[in-house]
């Protein structure tokens, strides 16, 4: 490595660490403050950095982007004893979906990306499955829901250097990984300041059994402008750096060809062009720090860049999709939040479906009070309650010849 790349590497160590304190509350992911944590102590971090970008090269142009592959994914979901919000089947499958639509270029606001970045927008052609292991001849669903009565267990450590975290370990109240050469795993929990973070491929040999991605459990709830956190934290496990090259300044790169330098992060949704480092920003890229309304892609380099990740550090991962639990959806209730509130009756889909969805209420004595239906492109209907007396209601969804029905009561 030549002295002037050695040398930005540690300018970029520094300015990280001065940045990450200076910014403590507008922190979306912390991936790159437990990556200094980790590394302070190692003198080999810059040489590592190096090498990584020597062997994605290596391999980059010889990715074949055109075969799909399938990757078993395990939730391990804490919710807390006395929250106001609790994580529930259907937000589990959200996430999934919203993962597999921004992997494969599949979410419906991808329209949203201006012209001048749509020619760049990537497919990764990976998708992601619920994962199985069987347990003394019994099948588990890789979706494993836990109580805790700690505040914020998602921000506890095993040691405050290496930023180990205890949600990792059954030992420390937390969930052990399943094998992560051949699942992904992700860890939902409640953090004070952060949206999520991630391990990074081959730099965390000593704690393999700690590879995978944890993920606030606010940014599932309903209103949450954080659900697409979840791609992002995915972009790192698979080597992508911040679209703003981890430190403000146009010196730093993400190592990505066709994403513009852009000098720092933005947050909310921001309107119309904004310019830095002398072009366009493409602040509408997930690995950005915008809100899900502005959360739109990955690039074709950054695709790239995953294939390649997964060809030198993940290639377990893909040779397991007969770890895949089949997804047959029997109850459409697992699938489709119902809310109700004062006034309203929502349903949540949060994803597009193959067909509409059809939507009955029927009052105590089984007349029909509502009939309706969910466009299969449309992600939440809201029913005002001012259709309904007080009482006892039977809500059905039907897809195709699949129904199911839920009890309510309107008070
Ligand atoms: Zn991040």
């Amino acid at each position: 490595m030549g002295v002037i790349n050695y040398m930005k590497y540690l300018t970029q160590i520094l300015f990280l660490f001065i940045f990450v304190q200076l910014n403590a509350q507008t922190n979306k992911c912390s991936f790159a403050t437990e990556r200094i944590k980790y590394f302070s102590n190692k003198s080999d971090y810059s040489v590592f950095l190096s090498d990584n970008e020597k062997k994605l090269s290596s391999v980059a142009g010889n990715i074949e982007l055109r075969d799909e592959i399938t990757i078993p994914v395990v939730f391990h979901v804490f919710n807390r004893e006395n929250a106001d919000f609790k994580v529930k089947l259907p937000d589990i499958y959200e996430q999934l979906d919203i993962l597999n639509k921004a992997f494969s270029a599949g979410n419906y606001d991808i329209k949203y990306v201006p012209d001048t970045f749509s020619g760049l927008v990537g497919n990764t052609g990976i998708n992601f499955c619920i994962g199985k292991k069987v347990v003394s001849g019994k099948v588990i669903k890789g979706i494993l829901f836990y109580t805790t009565d700690k505040k914020n267990f998602a921000d506890e450590y095993l040691d405050e250097d290496n930023k180990r975290m205890k949600i990792k370990h059954n030992s420390f109240g937390g969930s052990d990984s399943w094998d992560t050469d051949k699942y992904i795993n992700v860890w939902i929990g409640e953090m004070a300041y952060n949206n999520g973070t991630s391990t990074f491929p081959g730099i965390d040999a000593d704690y393999r059994n700690e590879e995978g991605i944890v993920i606030n459990i606010n940014n599932l709830q309903i209103n949450s402008k954080n659900k697409k956190v979840i791609a992002h934290e995915m972009g790192h496990y698979f080597n992508l750096y911040h679209i703003w090259g981890n430190a403000p300044g146009c010196e730093n790169d993400d190592e990505v060809d066709d994403t513009p330098l852009q000098d720092n992060y933005y947050t909310g949704c921001p309107v119309g062009d904004k310019f830095s480092c002398g072009s366009l920003d493409m602040y509408m890229n997930y690995m950005d720090y915008t809100d899900d309304d502005c959360s739109l892609m990955f690039t074709k380099g950054q695709a790239e860049r995953i294939r390649a990740s997964i060809n030198i550090y993940r290639k377990t991962l893909i040779e397991n999709n007969s770890l895949c639990d089949a997804r047959v959806v029997t109850d459409l209730f697992e699938v489709i939040k119902l809310y109700q509130y004062n006034n309203n009756i929502s349903l949540v889909k949060g994803f597009m479906t193959d067909d509409n969805i059809d939507v009955a209420i029927f009052n105590i004595s089984g007349q029909k009070v509502y009939s309706g239906k969910i466009d299969k492109r449309e992600t939440v209907k809201n029913i005002r309650h001012i259709f309904f007396n007080q009482g006892i209601y039977l809500v059905q969804l039907r897809l195709g010849n699949n129904y199911n029905t839920k009890k309510i009561i309107v008070f």
